[in-house]
Order: C-alpha cells, then sequence, then structure tokens
C-alpha cells in the first residue's frame, strides 16, 4: 500500500540562494541585507500562481518561510491572502531567518539556537494558530550537530534530509545517515524527501534532465493526499508518509503556467 502524502513548499527568493549569500563555499560572498529585501517579480508571480493552484484542488499544504521575508510587508501581505483564502488548508514551518547554509560552515550552536529562536518569535508573531514548529535546513543540507539545537529551541520536526545515495557528498564527512541517527536521538521526529528508485524527486530535483523523469513519475504515482484535519497529527506521529517538497517560485514557471502533476 502507499503511504500518505503530506505537501509543502519553501518560500525561496533569487536573493536567498546558495550562489548568492549565506553558503560557505557557493556564494559570491555578499550577506544578506534583510532590510532592502523585496520579493522578486517571479515570487509576487509564484503567488498568484499557488493562488490559483489551490483553488483546483482541495489539498492541504504547509509552507517553509524564511523568517526574514516576513520582515517586508509585500511578502506579508501575500502570505496573509493565501492564509485568508485557504483558512484550514495550509501550516507554516520554518526555513531559517536569513536562508544561511549553517551545514556549510563549522558547528555554532549558540547562533544557531539564536537565530531559530528570532525565527520562531517572527512567524509566531505572524500567526502563531497556524505555525508548527517545522523545520527545513536552508540550502537541503542539515549537518548532525543541527539535531538538538533543534530540540532545544522547541522543534518536533525536521524535513531537511534527502536520503538519496546520490547527495551523500554534500553532507561532507557525515553522510545522511549520520544525521539521521543524531535527529532521531534528539527525539525530533524526521520527515525526509521521498525518493523513487535512490533518487531524489522533489525540489530541484523535478527539474532537472534526467532526475526529472523519475521525478514526474513519482509524483504522477503518489498516494492519497493526506487530509487537511489530519495533518498536524500525521505529520508529527511516527506513522511513515511520504514528503513531497517543491517552492514557491516554481509556479512562476513557463509564463506562470507550471503546476505539479499528482
Ligand atoms: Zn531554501
Amino acid at each position: 500500500m502507499k503511504n500518505r502524502v503530506w505537501l509543502s513548499v519553501d518560500t525561496d527568493d533569487f536573493q536567498y540562494l546558495p550562489d548568492v549569500q549565506g553558503h560557505k563555499s557557493r556564494s559570491n560572498g555578499k550577506n544578506f541585507d534583510s532590510e532592502n529585501y523585496y520579493p522578486s517579480d517571479s515570487l509576487i508571480r509564484g503567488f498568484s500562481g499557488f493562488c490559483l493552484w489551490m483553488r483546483t484542488n482541495d489539498f492541504p499544504v504547509t509552507i517553509f518561510v524564511i523568517a526574514s521575508q516576513l520582515e517586508n510587508d509585500k511578502f506579508r501581505e501575500m502570505l496573509a491572502e493565501i492564509i485568508e483564502d485557504f483558512p484550514d488548508r495550509i501550516t507554516l514551518g520554518c526555513h531559517g531567518y536569513s536562508h544561511r547554509s549553517w551545514s556549510s560552515f563549522e558547528p555554532d550552536v549558540e547562533r544557531f539556537v539564536s537565530m531559530l529562536e528570532k525565527s520562531n518569535e517572527i512567524i509566531s508573531a505572524f500567526d502563531s494558530h497556524r505555525y508548527r514548529k517545522w523545520f527545513r535546513a536552508p540550502s537541503g543540507y542539515i549537518a548532525p550537530w543541527m539535531a538538538k539545537p533543534l530540540k532545544k529551541a522547541g522543534f518536533v520536526v525536521d524535513s531537511s534530509i534527502n536520503p538519496s545515495f546520490i547527495m551523500n557528498y554534500k553532507y561532507g564527512s557525515s553522510n545522511y545517515k549520520q544525521t539521521m541517527t543524531a535527529i532521531n536521538q534528539s527525539g525530533l521526529i524526521e520527515r525526509s524527501w521521498k525518493c523513487k528508485n535512490g533518487l531524489p524527486v522533489c525540489g530541484p530535483a523535478l527539474f532537472k534532465f534526467p532526475l526529472s523523469v523519475n521525478s514526474r513519475n513519482a509524483w504522477r504515482n503518489a498516494g492519497e493526499i493526506i487530509p487537511r484535519e489530519q495533518v498536524i497529527d500525521e505529520v508529527e506521529s511516527n506513522k511513515q508518509i511520504d514528503t513531497f517538497y517543491w517552492h514557491i517560485l516554481d509556479f512562476s514557471r513557463n509564463d506562470g503556467t507550471w503546476v505539479p502533476q499528482f
């Protein structure tokens, strides 16, 4: 029998991408300037596409928010509109404060915890009713040292692990199995990303040939989407579920016509 499915999107915008900022080796050296952040035209278009797509189905979706985006009025307005339109179908999670790729730097527990606390405050102040202490690591990689601080900051679920054999090199000396062990030991629940044939099918894999072929196949053959009233209990349980994720920015693809195919 197929596992039931949990859907989530991340709110990444171009300015936050690791090529630009927040990654030890991949960034061009700039630091993120949250005071001057304004949503890109693509993200604005992505939100419209997301909203249109939501009208065509009844699926609940968790939105992993980069907390510093909420310091911008336009972003707040777009997120508030989605929540107003679909009040029972949205939950919020945390995608860091500035999308810093913590796993690419030396462990820094103190700063990581204070970033998590700050993010918790911002997202709770925005919508404490919909915010769950669910975390997705920026840039998609979580290191073992990050598990305990997450627990300490009140998180109950992590959804950062890509359990694909081709991703092992990204974790350096600690492959995803070590991270999984650290997360299990910390008491967090891990909701790792859906894989098929040992290959990733979420996020960037959706658009990178030939991974995209395998991905589309996995999405079309996904199990039943968990009904809205059961999402929180199911994600926070120890039941097996399939975690699918993509980006709100994706809805700006193909002139704003892209939609996920379940
Ligand atoms: Zn991201």
